[in-house]
């Protein structure tokens, strides 16, 4: 699977938890906004990986509010989900490009976008080869 390793598109700070690990792998650090409550939010690294670590009690089927714990900026994307109209969460990727994940909890989709993208795909070719060869 793809790691991806995050930063804030605000303040260009890394969101990245080397002290909280999921899957293994430094997890993505976030605060997150549900009904009034504000808590941290680990998600796994792993491109396709759903597993986080919430503080927040936000139930699956619910969205959330991102934002970047340094700057408090809202880590919010332009376009909305494909599968269920929730307002994406963007994020920078330190490798160059975009991620966007869907607000809402249980929703699958994750997408990924490069700003640059014959450069940047090459490049995420030859990181990852081995991930698209085996698929
Ligand atoms: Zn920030
Ligand atoms: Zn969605």
């Amino acid at each position: 699977m793809i790691e991806v390793h995050v930063k804030c598109p605000t303040c260009g700070k890394s969101l990245m938890d080397g002290k909280h690990r999921i899957d293994n792998l430094p997890s993505i650090a976030v605060e997150v906004a549900y009904a009034g409550k504000k808590g941290s939010l680990h998600l796994s690294s792993l491109y396709g990986s759903y597993h986080i670590d919430i503080e927040v009690p936000c139930p699956e089927g619910k969205v959330s509010n991102f934002f970047c714990p340094h700057c408090k900026g809202e880590l919010k994307a332009s376009r909305m989900c494909e599968v269920c109209e929730a307002p994406m969460v963007g994020f920078s990727l330190l490798e160059g490009g975009k991620i966007q994940i869907c607000s809402r909890r249980g929703c699958k989709k994750h997408l990924v976008e490069f700003e640059d993208p014959e450069q940047e795909l090459r490049m995420f070719y030859e990181t990852y080869g081995t991930f698209f060869k085996a698929h």
